[in-house]
């Protein structure tokens, strides 16, 4: 894409490019390259890293420790920590439940959390999904009852992921059945080591124990620690999920991954010529770069209506579709690339530790993208919902 940029925005993305080539380890990056997972150790330490050099809370505000930075730099920040494949910080606290505290929190929460959020001491699950309520997820019957100065929760939250490494999470329960369903629920803090909390987990496709079905059996919860008033927690609910599809769309890590795809096929040989010169591989590459220029160009422009001080509306399940289609292409010809070098997850690593060593665990993993934070196909009925209501206003 061809953006022009100030001299400023220009100096500002050389010290980033430079902060970001002296600092990102060298066994992460290949971590990112590969498509492995970091481990919570790891995400933890990298996390503080960019907290102390102030890369970390960068879309909040100056007072909790934002960056005050424009939309374009934000942007260019995040285009050279993508192209430096250096992680992403962690999502839950950062993007999702921090932003929330910020509109709908106490002041006792907000000092309390945003810190420890920052410094990852807190490590946030999003209790959401249950057994019978996903796509409807309204429809969610976890109880929280309430009881002299607590609730007492019943119910069980699945899919959750990480909560074997949480010590927190945000959750959503239901505190009446009067009424429409969706006034009848609650956003709640859970402190994860209450007794009455059982986590067990779900291996998923790609072999990893990333997810799990958490229990709660008369469960006592403070009444403080419910976030905004009681009734209110589907307002806040979808105010999270705006934020957590748009950051889903992963646009900066798609075009690094595009790049180191693109540096692959020139390098590789088959039938004796570079993969690039085969024009089935250059039409795959093209195809995915053309989606990748018009997610970027929707994601600039939900970044400067955010700046203009709205925040990301129907626009965000556009980003989602498009984001996770755009990720799941360019797994899929990361395993292509690979050949059978993309395979020793079957073949108990008989091939060793070669660049497409989890090729195969990533394009398994990232079938679920086009399911968490909202399914295609529910995130299609949200677009087409908004597009018709326009035409019809
Ligand atoms: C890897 C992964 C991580 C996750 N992490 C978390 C987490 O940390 N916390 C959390 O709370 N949840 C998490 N989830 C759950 C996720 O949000 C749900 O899986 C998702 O919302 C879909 O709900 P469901 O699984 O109940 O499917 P269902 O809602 O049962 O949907 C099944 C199918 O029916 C389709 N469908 C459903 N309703 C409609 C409709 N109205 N119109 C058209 N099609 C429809 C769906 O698109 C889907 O294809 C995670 C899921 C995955 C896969």
């Amino acid at each position: 894409m061809d953006l022009s940029f100030s001299d400023s925005e220009r100096a500002f993305q050389r010290e980033v490019r430079g902060w970001f080539a002296a600092n990102t380890p060298g066994h992460l990056r290949r971590k990112v390259v590969t498509g492995q997972m970091l481990n919570k150790d790891e995400i933890v330490q990298w996390q503080r890293r960019l907290d102390d050099q102030g890369y970390l809370v960068v879309g909040w505000p100056k007072e909790h420790g934002g960056s005050g930075w424009t939309p374009t730099q934000r942007y260019l920040f995040d285009l050279e920590r993508a192209a430096a494949n250096a992680p992403v910080g962690l999502s839950m606290g950062v993007i999702m439940l921090g932003p929330v505290l910020m509109a709908f929190g106490t002041e006792a929460q907000k000092a309390r959390y945003l810190p420890r959020i920052r410094r990852c001491e807190d490590w946030w699950c999003q209790g959401y999904s249950e057994p019978g309520a996903g796509s409807d997820l309204a429809s969610l019957k976890t109880s929280a009852v309430t009881d002299g100065d607590d609730y007492v929760i019943n119910g069980s939250k699945i899919w959750t992921t990480y909560a074997h490494w949480a010590n927190m999470m945000f959750c959503l329960v239901r505190t009446a059945n009067t009424g429409k369903k969706q006034e009848g629920i609650s956003f709640l803090l859970i402190e994860m080591d209450r007794p009455g909390i059982e986590v067990r987990p779900i291996v998923s496709i790609d072999g990893e124990h990333h997810l799990n079905q958490v229990f709660f059996t008369d469960l006592c919860v403070p009444r403080s620690n419910l976030v905004g008033r009681e009734g209110q927690g589907w307002e806040i609910a979808k105010y999270l999920l705006t934020h957590e599809r748009t950051s889903i769309a992963g646009v900066a890590d798609s075009k690094a991954a595009l790049a180191n795809l693109y540096a692959e096929a020139a390098r590789r040989r088959a039938g004796g010529r570079p993969l690039l010169d085969d024009p089935a591989v250059r039409i795959k590459l093209a195809r995915a770069e053309i989606d990748l220029m018009a997610l970027e160009y929707t994601n600039l422009r939900v970044l400067s209506s955010t700046a203009a001080g709205k925040a990301p509306g129907p626009e965000s399940s556009l980003l989602k579709i498009m984001g996770t289609a755009v990720q799941q292409t360019l797994s899929e010809l990361s395993v292509e690339f690979g050949g059978e070098q993309a395979w020793p997850w079957y073949a108990s690593g008989a091939l060793g530790e070669t660049d497409h060593a989890h090729a195969m665990e990533r394009y398994a993993f990232l079938r679920a993208a086009t399911i968490y934070g909202g399914s295609d196909e529910v995130q299609k009925t949200v677009l087409a919902r908004s597009l018709l209501g326009k035409t019809a206003a």
